[in-house]
């Protein structure tokens, strides 16, 4: 099954950090899915080796979770770093659901394919967000199947992100013919945009296309 589902976001930010709107609280975003009739919601803040707002966070979206319809995951976004590993403290890496995406350009394509694969190999990683290659390099196709491979081996979960709309189209349909499997993000810094995956029904059909029902 490849199947994505709309009315899954898998990738929300709140107000615990310095850049998302100051009313895109834990229970803002919970009433904004709940009344866009959502199924399933993931808090994915941005976490840091040095963060320390963790544990208030997490027993926020677990009392809120008690009172809603919603299935609620909470989780993380944490950057990869140059050596592959994920900055985010293991305690939470390993228990947690996490996004790990690109939030630095490297201007290397070698350091970004090795990064890359030690992320998509860590066992704590869930999802890899936002995947793209940077502008100064481009990745051939034999790569890209590479990739694939690597991801589908390690049930890895590609997002199709609609903040960035991303992956690119044709890795969309490579990653669709190795069988990897896709969930939808948004990306929400703001309310607005919880759920919101306008911006990218292309690459959605891409991915549901030929799907038996
Ligand atoms: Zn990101
Ligand atoms: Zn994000």
């Amino acid at each position: 099954m490849n199947a994505v589902n709309l009315r899954e976001d898998y990738h929300i930010h709140s107000n615990y950090n310095d850049h998302s709107s100051p009313d895109l609280t834990i229970a803002n975003v919970v009433r904004r899915a709940e009344k866009l009739n959502l199924h399933t919601i993931a808090f994915t803040e941005h976490v840091g080796k040095t963060s320390r707002w963790m544990p208030e966070y997490l027993s926020e979206i677990e009392l809120l979770s008690k009172g809603s319809s919603l299935k609620i995951i909470p989780g993380f976004e944490a950057k990869i770093l140059a050596d592959g590993s994920i900055n985010c403290p293991e305690e939470y890496s390993k228990d947690y659901f996490l996004i790990a995406s690109f939030h630095t350009l490297y201007n290397d394509k070698d350091i970004w394919l090795n990064a890359l694969r030690i992320a998509i190999n860590n066992p704590n990683v869930d999802v890899i967000g936002h995947i793209a290659p940077e502008r100064t390099f481009k990745m051939e196709l034999c790569e890209v199947q590479d990739l694939a491979s690597l991801i589908v081996e390690n049930r890895k979960i590609i997002e199709i992100n609609a903040k960035y709309h991303r992956p690119p189209r044709e890795w969309t349909v490579l990653f669709k013919q190795f069988g990897v499997k896709f969930h939808l993000g948004s990306d929400a810094h703001r309310l607005e945009e919880i759920g919101n995956f306008e911006n990218i029904s292309d690459l959605i059909s891409l991915v549901l296309k030929h799907d038996p029902a």
